[in-house]
């Protein structure tokens, strides 16, 4: 898709803060420092258009984008951050919950992990809650130019293992520098919202 138009419609934290347009809604999940704003930037061909590395504590909302009045993308709080308090930590989870459970118009999410390293134990906790809800799935290795391609295909195994994915899951390694795995991030994209 090429994208012209974006407008960042709503931080939303309660369901009726959701947009009622009814586009297809794609989700975007990570831990901090992922690299997620700059996979949405790129997605959209803008610099700085999502915020790059959201700070710790700060309110956690879910962020809806509306692409080309198309479809949305969610931009979800990043999790892991140490310093969270539990009380916020469930409020997080709650809000997750609720969202990821009954949004009809959530079409598929895109799990976000860095492809340095063997996923953390919350990136499979969040992939486990993807599957328990069997919500179409795709992981995004980041980082990628990071790597010397003759550890790629390492790189891929090792994160399939840890995270358990399945033959209807999805996997891109992706860089925000070179743009590799952009193409096939969006085809999954418009596969998934009907495009
Ligand atoms: P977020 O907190 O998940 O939104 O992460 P950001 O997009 O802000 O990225 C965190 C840091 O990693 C920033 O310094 C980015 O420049 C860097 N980064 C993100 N993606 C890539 C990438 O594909 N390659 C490289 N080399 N650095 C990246």
């Amino acid at each position: 898709m090429q994208v012209h138009n974006v407008e960042l419609t709503i931080s939303a934290v309660k369901p009726e803060q959701y947009p009622d347009k009814g586009y297809p809604e794609i989700a975007l999940a990570g831990r901090s420092n992922v690299g997620k704003s700059s996979l949405i930037n790129s997605l959209i061909n803008r610099k700085n258009y999502a915020r790059t590395s959201s700070q710790p504590g700060k309110t956690q909302t879910l962020n809806f984008y509306n692409i080309e009045d198309e479809l949305y993308f969610v931009d979800v709080p990043g999790y892991g951050y140490a310093k969270v308090s539990q009380k916020e930590r469930e409020k997080w989870g709650r809000m997750l919950e609720t969202y990821f459970e009954k949004r009809q118009e959530l079409k598929g999410v895109i799990s976000l992990v860095d492809a340095r390293h063997e996923p953390t134990k919350l990136d499979q906790q969040m992939v486990e809650f993807l599957h328990y809800y069997n919500l179409p799935l795709l992981v995004v290795g980041t980082k990628l130019d990071k790597i010397p391609k003759s550890k790629w295909n390492k790189a891929e195994s090792t994160i399939k293992k840890t995270l358990k994915l399945t033959g209807k899951d999805r996997l891109v390694l992706f860089s925000a520098v070179t743009k590799q795995g952009k193409e096939d991030i969006w085809a999954w994209i418009e596969q998934q919202a009907q495009l």
